[in-house]
């Protein structure tokens, strides 16, 4: 137990109403998953919730040339689904559910540093580590969490922050964004070889990204923050940690091979809770990024909110 401290939560109807078609496992169920779960476990009821605002164009455009913000609001359909890559698709909903997807990243950072919340997590779809400055893949529209940790830096004047990344994909888009940016340090953990296929080639110095092959457990992961992510950390001293939530790491999601379970993101979270503790008055943004088993979804999500608020 820690101390108690006030996580706010943060979603949009909207969020649940993007659908990329039946079978597409990046789908509404997965945040009514997280729902039950926050029900079952009386987690629910310690968390500070909000309904998130959409994203001004002039905070998406901190990230997205204008060009593309508008590319992306110019395929929104009227009827049906449109894809925008192999994976990734809108439906009538999406530009909405992507605004407020980044615009809930947004309130997260302005109730974290404005000392409305100690920490805040952000349950939202589409999730953002892939989209890339000017690409939209893998699942993923705005960048959520680099529209975050940009607020922070550009209008908070926040000077140093991290992003924290364990995604059992590799957070290409975060990449390209923040490369060779010396206020941003990011660390990573992703299986490797696998999609989107980066991460280990030449990577800029503020990337700790650790590849981990197949099969890897716990273990690894321990090995990986210890070893590389900590001496990272420790040596930036973030002013403020956001976090690319992604559970498709655990050992019950087929989308992946890592064997990861809700014990290891809650020594991960409380890994990360200890150097915000130590560097950043405890200032935590959490967003979410993938994780389609729906039962581990949800129990790691509430391990993950626990630990964040010292439950
Ligand atoms: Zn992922």
């Amino acid at each position: 137990m820690g101390k108690v401290v006030t996580t706010a939560f943060i979603t949009h109807a909207d969020c649940a109403k993007h659908d990329m078609g039946a079978h597409h496992p990046e789908s509404p169920a997965r945040l009514a998953a997280i729902e039950d779960h926050l029900i079952s476990s009386g987690v629910g009821a310690t968390l500070d919730r909000h309904d998130a605002p959409q994203a001004a164009v002039s905070e998406l455009a901190r990230v997205h040339p204008l060009e593309y913000i508008e590319a992306i609001r110019q395929a929104s359909p009227e009827h049906g689904i449109v894809h925008l890559d192999p994976d990734t698709a809108m439906c009538p909903h999406t530009w909405s559910a992507a605004v407020h997807a980044a615009g809930a990243a947004v309130l997260a950072t302005d109730l974290v540093v404005g000392g409305r919340a100690e920490n805040a997590f952000c349950a939202v779809r589409p999730p953002g580590h892939h989209a890339t400055r000017t690409r939209a893949m893998g699942f993923c529209l705005f960048n959520n969490v680099a529209v975050a940790a940009k607020h922070a830096l550009e209008k908070h004047g926040v000077e140093r922050v991290a992003i924290v990344d364990f995604d059992v994909h590799h957070g290409n888009g975060t990449e390209d964004i923040f490369s060779d940016d010396e206020r941003v340090v990011m660390t990573s953990i992703f299986q490797h070889p696998f999609y989107p296929y980066s991460g280990t080639e030449d990577p800029a110095p503020n990337m700790a990204n650790v590849p981990l092959p197949a099969g890897s457990d716990g273990r690894a992961l321990r090995i990986a923050v210890e070893k590389i992510w900590l001496p990272a950390l420790h040596e930036h001293q973030p002013e403020m940690i956001f976090v690319s939530a992604g559970f498709d790491a655990h050992v019950e999601d087929d989308m992946a091979m890592l064997r990861f379970t809700e014990n290891d993101y809650k020594w991960v979270t409380g890994q990360i809770k200890e150097i915000a503790d130590k560097y950043a008055k405890g200032r935590i943004v959490s967003v979410l990024e993938g994780g389609y088993a729906l039962s581990a979804l949800g129990r790691s999500v509430v391990t993950h909110l626990k630990v964040l608020g010292g439950l």
